[in-house]
């Protein structure tokens, strides 16, 4: 029987995994946690996308509980600043598209508006981020009245693979913060912490990991080790020797420079997105906490260097920056060929990382946890189940990789050699062929990368609407037919964005009052 999980790693992906692991098994699998007193997280991972109600929903927490905690803000999209030209923006809300008369909302837009505001002409959410609005009401209640918000009223806890309507936010919160509050919920519900670095990885004879060496504890044994040590992937990548296929080839970015700054959000006020700023050699998050700004510049280590990127990062910042520490981080961008092998399974970093546009790091572990769950074996190994893991595992990774690819190649910048570069770098496979057909006709689900990866069609038309460099046409079809009922949808669109915006409190009027501070 497999009892005993060794997970080793102590960051997001370890107490995540620790966490949702007793969640599911309860008492019949025994779970210890190993992780460093000396070699530190990697300290970012703050913006989230908005399947992560799930994993809170099946552990059980309460946003008004842990979000107070963890210093957390609502997030209900991202703005994308200056990609298109200086000084332009657009939102990628989480909202699915109206559809009228069979035709997505946009494909109408585009017959009328072209050069307008199709984020604003066709989501409520871009107001509301525009505006800085909360989600809910001062009561609680939620602005969009579609989902079943009280787990009491289900006889189940949802997962990813039962997403079938658009939850309209995320979360931001601190990262170390959200460490701590899992670390207590594991420790409360029976996982065995230990404190100590990990100096060895011992196999069997079968090259199986029988059990890893610590410095001050001893042996520690297990029938399963999940591999959470990040970038180092020191189970998984260096004792078990699996391969580490590079996507640097279309997502050159490999560094980051991150900074934690102090901001009196009364006065600053809380917009309720990420904002990420393109710049000469990459972009800029900017994301807002209750207390404090996380921002770190992201960019391609052959145009731009360290010291460059520093700079930069403290000028847009401005001088809330002065004498704060900066955190360089180099990045490794890609997948393990195979994130499950024998009896490691590698979860978070090790396992692979797309860089954070689009904030998918905490979901690839999210979606890790809960195959491991689905295929978790009982008395005996089955090689089916691992392979049909790591195919799920891969296929979630290079569908956001292309994604990802997309926001690079049709942007419409192009005023210097990273933004040149960026419309005419390979693509992967499938993506060129995908967008010679989005110029004649909008994405829809029959034409996007065909595996779950969790971004719909309505993400890569809002991309390609707002980031301007692919050209894109509205369905020729539509002259045929009478504008009256979208022109109507468009007006609604405006009139409840306009209202919800007259009536939702600010973000940071809500934000407060949770926290206890009105
Ligand atoms: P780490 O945080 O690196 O943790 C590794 C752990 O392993 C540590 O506890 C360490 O002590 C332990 N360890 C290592 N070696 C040993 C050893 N020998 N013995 C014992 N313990 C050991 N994701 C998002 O979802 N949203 C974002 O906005 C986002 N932004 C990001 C920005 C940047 C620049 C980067 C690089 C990543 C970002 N991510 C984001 C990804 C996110 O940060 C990670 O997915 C998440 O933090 C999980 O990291 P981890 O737990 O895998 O690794």
């Amino acid at each position: 029987m497999v009892k005993n999980v060794v997970i080793v790693g102590g960051g997001t992906s370890g107490w995540m995994t620790a966490a949702y692991l007793r969640a599911a098994f309860g008492d019949r699998i025994a779970v210890t946690l190993v992780e460093s007193k000396n070699i530190a997280t990697i300290g970012v991972g703050e913006a989230t996308f908005s399947t992560i109600r799930h994993f809170f929903d099946y552990l059980g927490l309460d946003e008004r509980e842990w979000m107070p905690e963890c210093h957390a803000t609502y997030k209900l999209g991202i703005r994308f600043e200056n990609w298109r030209a200086p000084g332009h923006h657009f939102y990628h809300p989480f909202e699915r598209l109206r559809v009228v008369d069979g035709f997505p909302l946009t494909d109408w837009w585009l017959g009328t508006r072209p050069g307008g505001d199709f984020d604003r002409d066709c989501f409520v959410i871009s107001w509301l981020c525009e505006a800085k609005r909360s989600p809910r009401y001062l009561s609680g209640e939620l602005f969009e009245q579609d989902f079943t918000e009280n787990p009491d009223e289900r006889a189940y806890r949802t997962t990813l693979t039962e997403q079938n309507t658009q939850f309209p936010y995320a979360y931001h919160f601190d990262a170390a913060l959200l460490a701590s509050y899992l670390t207590r919920f594991g420790t409360e519900r029976g996982v065995r912490h230990v404190l100590d670095d990990v100096v060895d990885v011992r196999l069997d004879e079968r090259g199986w990991i029988d059990h890893v060496l610590t410095k001050e504890h001893g042996e520690l044994a297990g029938d399963l080790f999940i591999d959470c040590t990040g970038f180092r992937g020191m189970l998984l990548n260096k004792a078990l020797s699996v391969p580490f296929v590079s996507y640097q080839e279309s997502l050159p970015n490999d560094r980051a420079v991150a900074l934690r700054v102090p901001a009196d959000m009364a006065a600053r006020g809380l917009r309720p997105c990420t904002t990420a700023t393109a710049m000469d050699a990459g972009w800029i998050w900017t994301i807002p906490l209750y207390g404090r700004v996380g921002t770190g510049y992201v960019y391609a280590g052959d145009y731009c260097t360290p010291e460059e990127a520093e700079r930069t990062l403290r000028e847009f910042v401005g001088p809330e920056a002065d004498d704060l520490e900066a955190n360089h981080i180099r990045m490794r961008i890609g997948r393990s060929e195979r994130s499950w092998v024998n009896n490691c399974v590698a979860v978070g970093l090790s396992s692979g990382f797309v860089e954070p546009l689009e904030s998918t790091g905490l979901f690839f572990i999210q979606n890790a946890i809960e195959q491991l769950v689905k295929h978790f074996p009982a008395d005996r190994w089955d090689d089916r189940l691992r392979e049909s893991y790591n195919r799920q595992v891969a296929n979630v990774m290079d569908g956001v990789r292309e994604f990802l690819a997309l926001h690079y190649h049709a942007a419409a910048r192009s005023d210097n050699d990273y933004w040149k570069d960026a419309a005419t770098r390979p693509v992967p496979d499938g993506l060129a062929e995908r967008l010679e057909l989005w110029q004649a006709r909008l994405p829809d689900s029959e034409t996007v990368f065909p595996h779950y990866h969790g971004f719909e069609s309505y993400s890569y038309i809002a991309m390609l609407l707002g980031l301007g460099g692919v050209p894109v046409q509205a369905p020729p079809a539509l002259r045929h037919f009478d504008h009256g009922r979208a022109e109507r949808e468009l007006r609604l669109v405006r009139e409840q964005a306009e209202a919800l915006v007259a009536n939702l409190p600010s973000q940071y009027e809500y934000i407060a009052a949770l926290n206890g501070d009105t």
